[in-house]
């Protein structure tokens, strides 16, 4: 048999074994964090897996919108709390990371134009904020031309000691910044002043603004908390852990925004200690692992997801692909 025809009807058949047998009974949570025009996704140099196109999220939710029941965060809350999974096809709700401006610029008039709700989850120290996210402003330091040898030996030495030697044969600036996820906000964030400092640049802003916010929130566009500073929350000690936690959401509610009481762990980081403080305040968290939702569960604060890659979005076959690994998880 030819090649492609065996590859057509494998297509087909693990079409047909999602749609009837795997995705029913589950909700699919897809997770994006930033969205650029197609010109910007080809001249990033770094962070890459973490954005997907404008074209790319369009033709991805034009796809799943012909095969889900694409439903907003709050109605798989209560389907879940009331047993009751009305549809007759699969569910998948729409989650973007972080608060990027680029979701009010890029993402936000395709939502509106195919009227899909989703849910953007906020680190709230971030939005309406002279503060960047330190890994995106640390990788535009480290991807800048005009740096200097002396500038270049300066931040080797700043990174040596949490990177390693390694640091010396060339900048691997999505290796660097994995390194630095794994430490505590403060040190994350005081290494990239550092080096903002050694390459003479200033932290910049890439949150949307609470403007932006209250406009998506009359558009089908929820709210949750990704906390208040986006840290690994399994490093915190009790009381910044409740404060992270509680105050995101509070901060949140006050702006009257269109509110789903959910928390997205950044980084994906969470354990029992997270989960226990975390159900005092939410409804449901949300994980980065890959996998599918039950709806028949009850107690969510561990929800895994499908994070969409700009490939994914572009070919449905990767995307088959990952839904059944994702269902073969549970
Ligand atoms: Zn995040």
């Amino acid at each position: 048999m030819p090649r492609n025809i065996a590859k057509g009807m494998l297509g087909y058949l693990s079409k047909y074994l999602l749609d009837r047998l795997l995705l029913p009974g589950n909700c699919t949570v897809f997770t994006f964090h930033r969205v650029l025009s197609e010109s910007e996704y080809e001249a990033a140099t770094f962070q890459r897996s973490i954005a997907v196109s404008d074209v790319a999220l369009r033709q991805f939710l034009v796809g799943v919108k012909s095969r889900f029941e694409i439903i907003s965060l709050q109605e798989m809350i209560d389907i879940q709390n009331s047993g009751e999974s009305k549809g007759k096809r699969p569910y998948a709700c729409i989650t973007f990371d972080d608060g990027w401006y680029d979701n009010y610029t890029h993402a936000f008039p395709i939502l509106k134009s195919l009227e899909v709700p989703a849910t953007i989850f906020l680190s709230s120290d971030y939005i309406d904020s002279e503060a960047g996210f330190w890994w995106q402003n640390l990788g535009d330091a480290l991807s800048c031309n005009d740096l200097t040898q002396s500038q270049v030996d300066a931040i080797n030495l700043l990174l040596c000691p949490l990177v390693g030697q390694t640091i010396y044969s060339g900048w691997n600036v999505d290796r660097i910044i994995e390194v630095i996820k794994e430490q505590h906000y403060d040190e994350a964030m005081d290494i990239t002043q550092a080096v903002l400092d050694v390459a003479g640049q200033v932290l910049t802003s890439h949150g949307l603004s609470w403007a932006n916010c209250v406009e998506m929130s009359n558009h089908h566009i929820s709210f949750g908390s990704h906390t208040m500073t986006h840290p690994r929350l399994s490093l915190l000690s009790s009381k910044e852990l409740d404060d992270e936690l509680r105050c995101s959401k509070s901060s949140i509610k006050a702006k009257g925004l269109r509110y789903v009481n959910a928390i997205c762990y950044p980084y994906g980081d969470s354990d029992k200690n997270v989960w226990s403080i975390a159900g005092k305040y939410y409804d449901i968290g949300l994980s980065t692992a890959l996998g599918l939702q039950p709806l028949s569960e009850k107690s969510c604060l561990n929800i895994p997801r499908v994070n969409v890659s700009n490939i994914l979005a572009l070919h449905s076959s990767r995307l088959n692909y990952r839904l059944l690994r994702a269902s073969l998880k549970r």
